[in-house]
């Protein structure tokens, strides 16, 4: 296997060079999003799905090791995994071992591509595994993310990619020090009713944006010690968890960063359930230009919109942001592209990436930037005062 390497300084140079364009990033940095997974400008919505991502270019299958393997390691990643094409479960890396035998048999997992958080530093020697894709609580992502760096393993971070901005370039660094690529699960990059809002938006196919709105939430129920509802693990509540999405999905409208944000956090009707956490939040996120997107994250009320106005033209995707049966339309009629599987095209697209050399179009920096964002959108709301990015 070709192991993404950048030895040398102008390896390293051209690399990051490539980066910089393929994000748009800023002279400061800042990566402004790109439509890197749309490659047509077509206004029809009866479409047949554009983006290439998981097709197989070639070259041997990279191996994927799972680690944390809770709801979404269990209920999407691994049934993923038998979809792709670029890559496989090749290892799993757990701290229950009452959880090992069964995955070992299902996913056909010989015994020494199997860890523990205590030894998984020996994983640097397992020629098996290229990639780890860490799916722990929010705030255990850094330690393991540098821990696979280190390994001079390829990672993908489940989102949010962490809960502090320091932890994310912890991790960013970590990784250009070990020389593997960094990515975030951001599956709907991957999913075509989304590219097409990306194309709308960024593309201004109905001419510039006037109107977004995001909301994104679930009637959250899990038990009151889970991860998701203690500030110190999850970072925070439905804005870290969910409204991510939001935050997300409006700056692939537009293709560009918020310059200020102000946001409210709404009451609390059960205060003895959310103790550390918000129980909802909304926030407006400004534009240069005037543009007010309009967002909501709830963990007690069921939603899942993304919507877009233009000067000669609207959008609406809801659901917008689930695994499956994503529904869109827009002035112009229903959107009928076919089902994809998110998890298995994302995998398949960073698996392309890392084997040809080529960036990822959701890269650490990506991850980092949301979550500076969604920090921000917490300070506006603890001090009730427009907060800028
Ligand atoms: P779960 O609680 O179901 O699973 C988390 C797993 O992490 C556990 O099963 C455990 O695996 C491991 N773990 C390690 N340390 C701890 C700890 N201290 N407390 C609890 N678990 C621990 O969470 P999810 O699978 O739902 O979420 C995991 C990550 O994936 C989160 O970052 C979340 O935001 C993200 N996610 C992303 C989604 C997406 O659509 N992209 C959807 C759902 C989640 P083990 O027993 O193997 O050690």
């Amino acid at each position: 296997m070709k192991k993404f390497n950048l030895s040398s300084a102008a390896n390293r140079r051209e690399f990051l060079k490539n980066l910089s364009l393929a994000l748009g990033f800023t002279a400061a940095g800042i990566s402004l999003l790109s439509l890197n997974s749309c490659n047509s400008n077509k206004s029809s919505e009866k479409e047949q799905n554009r983006n290439a991502a998981g097709k197989n270019t070639g070259g041997k299958k990279l191996g994927i090791a799972l680690l944390g393997l809770g709801k979404y390691s269990e209920g999407q990643l691994a049934p993923a995994l038998q979809e792709t094409e670029n890559c496989y479960l090749a290892g799993i890396v757990t701290g229950s071992p009452d959880k090992v035998d069964k995955w070992k048999r299902q996913y056909d997992i010989p015994d020494k591509n199997v860890y523990s958080y205590e030894n998984f530093d020996q994983i640097k020697d397992n020629p098996d595994i290229d990639i780890v894709y860490v799916v722990t609580p929010n705030a255990l992502h850094r330690e393991y993310v540098v821990r696979a760096a280190r390994a001079k393993k390829h990672v993908i971070c489940e989102k949010p990619m962490a809960t502090t901005v320091e932890d994310c370039q912890t991790m960013i660094d970590a990784c250009k020090q070990n020389n593997v690529q960094l990515s975030v699960g951001y599956r709907l990059h991957f999913e075509p009713h989304n590219q097409r809002v990306m194309e709308l938006g960024q593309k201004e196919v109905f001419g510039p944006v006037k109107t977004i709105k995001a909301t994104n939430g679930f009637k959250i129920n899990v038990k009151p010690d889970d991860w998701r509802l203690n500030q110190q693990l999850a970072g925070g509540g439905p804005l870290m968890d969910v409204g991510i999405y939001c935050v997300q999905g409006v700056l692939y409208t537009l293709g560009r960063a918020p310059i200020a944000i102000t946001a409210k956090y709404g009451d609390k009707t059960r205060p003895d359930y959310f103790k550390t956490v918000e129980q909802s939040i909304s926030w407006q996120m400004q534009f240069e230009g005037g543009l007010i997107a309009d967002c909501t994250s709830s963990y007690n009320a069921e939603a899942g919109l993304l919507y877009g106005e233009a000067q000669d033209g609207w959008w609406r995707l809801d659901p917008a942001y689930s695994y499956s049966g994503i529904k869109g339309e827009t002035s112009r009629g229903k959107m009928e592209f076919e089902e994809v599987n998110q998890q298995a095209r994302q995998m398949d697209d960073f698996a392309n990436c890392v084997r040809n050399n080529k960036p990822t179009s959701v890269p650490g920096e990506m991850g980092l930037r949301d979550v500076r964002i969604l920090l921000a959108i917490y300070e506006a709301a603890r001090t009730n005062k427009k907060v800028g990015v």
